[in-house]
Formats: C-alpha cells, structure tokens, sequence
C-alpha cells in the first residue's frame, strides 16, 4: 500500500479539525486529529507526521508556543508546521514565522488553498535528487545526509533554511532577489508574500551563527551568499 502524508491536526474546535480532516483524506492523505498540546505532544512520539497543521488559538499551551517548543526538538525540529491563525495581521504572521512555522494559513480558508500548501511544504521537504556535498568557504553541506557544518561544527537548520542555503552554497556570490527565491527554493509562491524570504533569511543567519554574516542583503536587490563577507553592518539592511 502507497505511503499516505500524514497530517497532524492540532485544533481545539471539534468541527473545524473534522472538517479538515474529511478534506485531507479526500486530498491523499492521512490526518490525525489532536484537539490539545498534550494530545498532539503524544501523537509526535508515537508517529512523526509529515505535517503539522497547528492552530494558533489554543486552550492551555498556544500554537505559537508550541511550534517555538517542536523547533527545538531534535526530533521534531524538521517537522514542517503550517499554523492555522484567524489573525491576519502582518505583525501576527511574522511572530508565527518566527516561532518557527513554515507557512501560515488565515481562517476561513478554501480546501484548495489548504492542500495547495500543504503540498508546497511537503515539496520543500522532499530530499535533493543530488546526494553531493556543497562547500564554500567553512560551511559545508552535505545534501545526502542533511547535515550543515561550519568549521566542523555541526549546525542545525529547519527545512526551509536547509533548502534556502542549498540554493545559496549552488549559487555563489550573485545576488538574488526575492522573488527568484520564492521560484528557486519556494517553488510554488502564488501564497507565499515577499516577506517570507526575508523572514527565512533572518532565521537561516540565526542558525548559522558565526557563518550568518555570509549571507549579505543588497539594499533594492535581495540576498547574496558570499565566502568573503563584507564587514559593513551599514550595508546589510537585517
Ligand atoms: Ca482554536
């Protein structure tokens, strides 16, 4: 029997997460519903899904909060989370983004829209068709085995920042702007706004620490993976 994606569903509203879960299974895959964080906590050390699906509003732990503690996990951490919000606030996007969500969806929203991203995560996700190793400079990535280090010291990346930085250590020293992004790492960005890039990119510079003044920004421009930083803060915009 073909492998289905599963999906957990973290929502508190009966109806809602049923709703959901009737679309998924029509759409190919096999959801799991957990209407608390103690719930879906235990369905993560059961099985690991494919996909989190994690609403915002939460009795108890919120969604924000949780998405912050399953990044942290090593064995959740590349787990990718679409959170479910009714805010659709900016300001909001971005905490949910910065928790460590990979995409967000506002409520209401349609079926399609949902299993449209849902399948541009899983796409993100999906391995290299290259088993090689990047290197530039220090950092070294090893697209076979998923591993990131700089000067030997192992890193640790989300999904998209992993796909984000391959493309980066492949395309060297030119500059890129954000919507070459979205169709090179993205691949898919009829939902996906601008500031998504710049919001992954914050997050990959995090990640890499001593090795994040590699990836420069160019005012007006986008973003350039170089091996000889420029050490100007007044160059980079963030
Ligand atoms: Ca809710």
């Amino acid at each position: 029997m073909k492998h289905l994606p599963r999906v957990l569903i973290v929502e508190d509203e009966p109806a809602i997460a049923e709703l959901i879960a009737v679309n998924l299974r029509h759409g190919g895959f096999e959801p799991v519903v957990a209407q608390d964080s103690v719930t879906a906590q235990r369905e993560l050390d059961a099985v690991l899904p494919d996909v989190i699906l994690l609403d915002w509003m939460l009795p108890g732990q919120s969604g924000l909060s949780l998405a912050r503690h399953w990044r942290k996990q090593e064995r959740t951490m590349a787990i990718p989370i679409l959170m479910l919000t009714a805010r659709g606030d900016e300001s909001d996007k971005i905490a949910g983004l910065d928790a460590g969500a990979d995409d967000y969806i506002t409520k209401p929203f349609s079926t399609q829209e949902m299993l449209a991203r849902i399948r541009a995560v899983l796409r993100r996700r999906a391995p290299q068709p290259l088993g090689d190793c990047v290197t530039v400079g220090d950092l070294v990535l090893d697209a076979g085995t998923h591993r990131i280090s700089f000067k030997n010291q192992e890193l640790k990346l989300g999904p998209t920042e992993f796909k984000l930085l391959y493309f980066f250590m492949t395309h060297t020293e030119r500059v890129h702007s954000r919507s070459n992004l979205l169709d090179k790492v993205w691949g898919d960005h009829v939902f996906i706004e601008e500031r998504t890039v710049d919001v992954h990119v914050k997050r990959l510079r995090e990640a890499l620490g001593a090795a994040g003044a590699m990836v420069e920004t160019v005012r007006g421009a986008g973003y350039r993976l170089t091996v000889m930083p420029v050490l100007a803060a007044a160059q980079s915009g963030g």
